[in-house]
C-alpha cells in the first residue's frame, strides 16, 4: 500500500490557538472552568478537555461562578455580555478569522446592507455571526433556498461560513449574481479550509481510496470528505483509526490521508499506523509519502 499525505492536512493555527488557551485556563484557573459547547468539533479533543476538569455547558445560565471559555467558533456578542453580567471570567478563544467575519458583518449592517450568509444554520460559528446583525442576515445553504431570499434593489452582500467548499461558494455566487447584480462579495472561507481542500483535491484523483480523519460534527472535515469523493469514489470519513476497516483494501492500493482543521496530529498518525498494519497483513510492504508544509501562527494583537 502506498500512503500519501497532502501538503496541508489536520489541525489549523486557529484550533491550535484555542486548544492552547483552553489548556492554560484549565491549569491556571482557581475556580471551576466551563466551556460553552465544544472547544472545537473533535470528539477526542473535547474528551481530553473534559478530563482536564473543564465542564461543557449548553447555555451561559448554567454557570453561576468561575471561568467560561468561548470556543474557536465564536458566539454572538450578547452571549459574552450575558456571561460578563454574571461576573464570570470570560476566556474567548474565537479564531481571529471568525472575528474578521463579525467585523465585516457589523460594518455592512451599519450601512444597512441585506446580508446573505452561506452556512449551516445550526452551526456554532453561523449562529455567532448571525448574532452580530440579526435583523440584516439571511442564512441559507441549499441552492433551492436562493429563491426564498428577499428581493431588493438596495445594497446586498454575501459572506460565508469559514469552512464552506470553495467550489460550492463559486456556484452559489453565480446563481446569486443573476438575481442580485449589485451583490458585494466577501469570500470569508478561511485560508486553512481552502488549503486543505485544494491540497486534498491535488492528490484525490490519483488515489484508489481517500480517507479524511475528523469527527462527523466537524463541518470542515465533512466538506473535505465531500470534495475528495468528487475525484475518488472510495472516500471515507473516520473519527479515528478504529473506524478504518480492512475490508476497504486488497493491500496494494494508493491511499490518500487528509484531515479536518480540528483533527490533532496523533489521530492522523494513528490512521497511518493502522493502514500500514492492514497493508502488511495483506502481504504488501507499505510506503508513506509526506508533502506536508507548515502554516504560520497568528500574530496576537491583544
Ligand atoms: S478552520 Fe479556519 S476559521 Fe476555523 S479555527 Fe481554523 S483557521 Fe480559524
Amino acid at each position: 500500500m502506498d500512503i500519501f499525505l497532502p501538503e496541508y492536512a489536520g489541525v489549523c493555527v486557529g484550533v491550535k490557538r484555542a486548544i492552547k488557551m483552553a489548556h492554560k485556563t484549565a491549569e491556571e484557573a482557581t475556580g471551576p472552568v466551563f466551556i460553552l459547547h465544544e472547544i472545537v468539533h473533535n470528539t477526542h479533543v473535547v474528551k481530553d478537555l473534559s478530563e482536564r476538569g473543564v465542564k461543557s455547558v449548553d447555555e451561559v445560565k448554567e454557570v453561576d461562578k468561575g471561568t467560561l471559555i468561548i470556543s474557536a467558533h465564536g458566539v454572538a456578542p450578547e452571549v459574552i455580555a450575558d456571561a460578563r453580567s454574571r461576573n464570570l471570567e470570560v476566556i474567548d478563544t474565537t479564531c481571529p478569522l471568525v472575528w474578521k467575519i463579525h467585523r465585516i458583518v457589523k460594518a455592512l449592517a451599519e450601512k444597512n446592507y441585506t446580508i446573505f450568509l452561506l452556512g449551516e444554520r445550526n452551526h456554532d460559528e453561523v449562529m455567532g455571526v448571525q448574532g452580530v446583525a440579526k435583523d440584516h442576515i439571511h442564512i441559507f445553504h441549499k441552492k433551492e433556498e436562493i429563491a426564498h431570499l428577499p428581493q431588493t434593489d438596495g445594497p446586498v452582500a454575501l459572506v460565508s461560513q469559514t469552512t464552506q467548499s470553495i467550489k460550492y461558494f463559486d456556484e452559489i455566487l453565480d446563481m446569486l449574481l443573476e438575481r442580485y447584480p449589485q451583490l458585494e462579495i466577501h469570500n470569508t472561507i478561511c485560508d486553512a479550509t481552502e488549503k486543505r481542500q485544494t491540497s486534498a483535491l491535488a492528490i484525490a484523483g490519483d488515489m484508489d481510496v481517500m480517507i479524511t480523519v475528523g469527527s462527523m460534527s466537524s463541518a470542515n472535515s465533512r466538506r473535505l470528505q465531500e470534495v475528495s469523493a468528487g475525484l475518488c469514489r472510495a472516500s471515507y470519513l473516520v473519527d479515528s483509526a478504529n473506524e478504518v476497516s480492512d475490508s476497504w483494501f486488497k493491500g496494494g492500493e494508493r491511499v490518500g490521508v487528509t484531515a479536518g482543521a480540528s483533527t490533532p496530529e496523533w489521530l492522523i498518525e494513528g490512521v497511518i499506523e493502522k493502514l500500514m498494519e492492514i497493508s502488511r497483513a495483506k502481504g504488501f510492504e507499505p510506503s508513506v509519502t509526506r508533502n506536508e508544509s507548515s502554516e504560520e501562527e497568528f500574530i496576537e494583537t491583544h
